[in-house]
């Protein structure tokens, strides 16, 4: 008699493990870590275990399979291919390398320059200048623009691209991860999922019905620490900030966001913008581009727009301003002692 019960309880266990696995469809988190490190997070509701496990496996291929396009760091990769060799022959890229391509050439424009991939040679000497610990001078600055412009990219048709200037180099950093997030919501809708989130460390895209919190960084406090949250619907939030990133030369600390317009870090007094939006590749590239360009052009930006909003840190701690688009005001929650600072545009 008790090994029947026993026989019985047994079973019904099993059989509910496998129920749970196959059957038992419910909100599903995973964390990896792909690009060198980045905490890539992925929600998905309504999936069962194991549908969310081939769900992961799917997901973790082609964040692999982006990062051999997009990773300038691995020699292996595309655009690493492209640096080396786009200034001795025109190079035929692959198709979401001409996409992001065709990202670039948009935002490049709209921002009048302040958003441009071709930064990479200030990015490299602005950082090699916080290992020497010397300011670069004039001379090396200029140097470096003079490789750096969107222009200077020559694309015939749609996949073959050539640089006009030696030196050249590509640098998908601020445009990168949107890009992905946009890539893998995509892929997972394309699953069968029908509601989730996709957060590469802080920048996020949710799509699907009904509202989505998302949490706003402290620019001054420590990574997790919010200013509040935001209640959207299906969107893109992305932040591009200066407070994380930077070299110290003799005390002063220098963004790691130029500008490609001086070839000097940018330092206007915004120290974050947090872009919400339909695309995530938009929002990442337009996140950047008002980091560039500071308070009060970002907000003509932003208003010529039209389509995004946009939550702006301006100035330093204790005495820092918070600049919503007017739309947002209803959907954002600060946390305490924040209101007063707040401006609406
Ligand atoms: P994000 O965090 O999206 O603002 O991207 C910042 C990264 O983009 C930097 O670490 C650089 O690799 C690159 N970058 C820096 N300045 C610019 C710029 N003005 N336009 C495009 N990319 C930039
Ligand atoms: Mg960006």
């Amino acid at each position: 008699m008790r090994r029947i019960i026993l026989f019985s309880a047994a079973a019904a266990i099993i059989l509910m493990a496998v129920y749970v696995v196959l059957f038992h469809a419910s909100r599903r988190e995973a964390t990896f870590f792909p690009m060198g490190g980045i905490p890539f997070k992925v929600v998905a509701y309504d999936r069962t275990a194991f549908q969310f496990y081939k769900d992961m496996a799917a997901v973790k291929k082609s964040v692999a399979e982006l990062e051999l396009v997009f990773n300038r760091f691995n020699p292996e990769s595309e655009l690493a291919r492209i640096n080396r060799e786009a200034a001795v022959r025109p190079f035929a890229m692959n198709p979401n390398m001409a996409r992001i391509m065709a990202f670039s050439r948009k935002w490049q424009k709209e921002s009048s320059g302040a958003f441009d991939p071709t930064v990479a040679p200030l990015v490299e000497l602005w950082q090699g200048a916080g290992k020497t610990k010397q300011v670069p001078s004039e001379k090396m600055i200029s140097a470096a623009l003079s490789r750096v412009g969107l222009d200077k990219v020559s694309q015939a048709g749609v996949e073959r691209i050539f640089f006009t200037h030696e030196g050249m180099s590509l640098d998908f950093g601020a445009i990168a991860k949107g890009f992905i997030n946009d890539e893998i919501a995509e892929l997972l809708k394309m699953r069968g999922v029908r509601r989730g989130v996709v957060d590469a460390a802080g920048n996020a895209i949710a799509f699907g019905d009904g509202q989505f919190q998302f949490g706003i960084q402290d620019p001054f406090a420590e990574r997790g620490r919010l200013l509040g949250t935001v209640n959207v619907k299906a969107s893109a939030v992305i932040t591009s900030g200066n407070y994380e990133r930077f070299v110290e030369i003799n005390g002063k600390k220098y963004s790691h966001i130029i500008d490609p317009r001086t070839g000097r870090p940018v330092d206007n007094g915004l120290v974050s913008a947090t872009v919400i939006g339909s695309s995530g590749a938009d929002a990442d590239a337009l996140a950047t581009a008002l980091i560039v360009l500071g308070r009060e052009k970002g907000i003509e930006l932003l208003k010529r727009l039209e389509k995004f909003e946009a939550i702006l840190v301006e100035g330093s701690a204790p005495d820092f301003e918070i600049w919503i688009s007017a739309s947002l005001v209803h959907k954002l929650q600060l946390n305490l002692g924040q209101v007063e600072r707040i401006h609406e545009f």
